[in-house]
């Protein structure tokens, strides 16, 4: 009668990363460690429950890997670290909030930004597992960053477009054709409407 059960499995993943510094291609291996979030004991069969775990171990996946270092540029990417300092900061600094609000001393309710410190300092705790765990991954390099090659296609695509160019000119035309029967429609109005207007004001004094 109203107990949910959470699961947490240790697992070992294998994913593709690219580098977002340097763009070198590796396959990282490493420890994932999922959580199924709270499952309602109404719905915990063996099917659900192994859902919610994939589920778990698939976000933790998407958390660990950017975390990685590069085994070419030694960097992570910037954005997971920064997202990972967000989420704990987010905690503490719900702290002064209340304490802000209503700084008169409501018992209970203080509770609330003892509440918040807890939660931030596990999930610190769990960040820190997870940037080792990422530190401990298996990098198996693929390809090593290639620099010169970025600069090697805009050549490329630009006589590609010259050699449209003819047939794309000829498309171009018609849609000429329809502005050119729209602007007689308009021009009209605003012309009917102008001597009346003029009309108007000229009679008024
Ligand atoms: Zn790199």
């Amino acid at each position: 009668m109203g107990y949910s059960y959470e699961y947490t499995r240790h697992a070992v993943a294998t994913a593709p990363r690219t580098c977002g510094h340097c763009r070198a291609a590796m396959e990282v291996t490493l420890e994932v460690v999922g959580s199924s979030g709270a499952i309602p004991d109404y719905a915990d069969t063996l099917a659900t429950r192994e859902r919610a775990m994939q589920a778990g171990l698939a976000h933790d996946l998407r958390r660990a890997l950017p975390l990685v270092r590069c085994p070419t540029c030694r960097q992570r990417s910037t954005m997971a670290v920064r997202l990972a300092i967000a989420r704990v900061a987010g905690w503490f600094a719900l702290v002064p909030i209340l304490p802000i609000i209503a700084p008169g001393g409501l018992d209970v309710l203080w509770l609330l930004p003892i509440g918040f410190a807890v939660a931030g300092l596990a999930q610190l705790a769990s960040e820190r597992a997870r940037l080792r765990r990422a530190d401990a991954a298996v990098v198996r390099l693929l390809a090593a960053p290639p620099p010169p090659k970025p600069a090697a296609p805009p050549p490329a695509r630009l006589p590609a477009a010259r050699v449209v160019s003819p047939a794309a000119s000829a498309p171009a035309t018609p849609t000429v054709e329809p502005l050119a029967s729209a602007a007689p429609v308009r021009a009209s109005e605003p012309m009917g409407d102008a001597p009346r207007l003029l009309r108007d004001r000229d009679g008024e004094p």
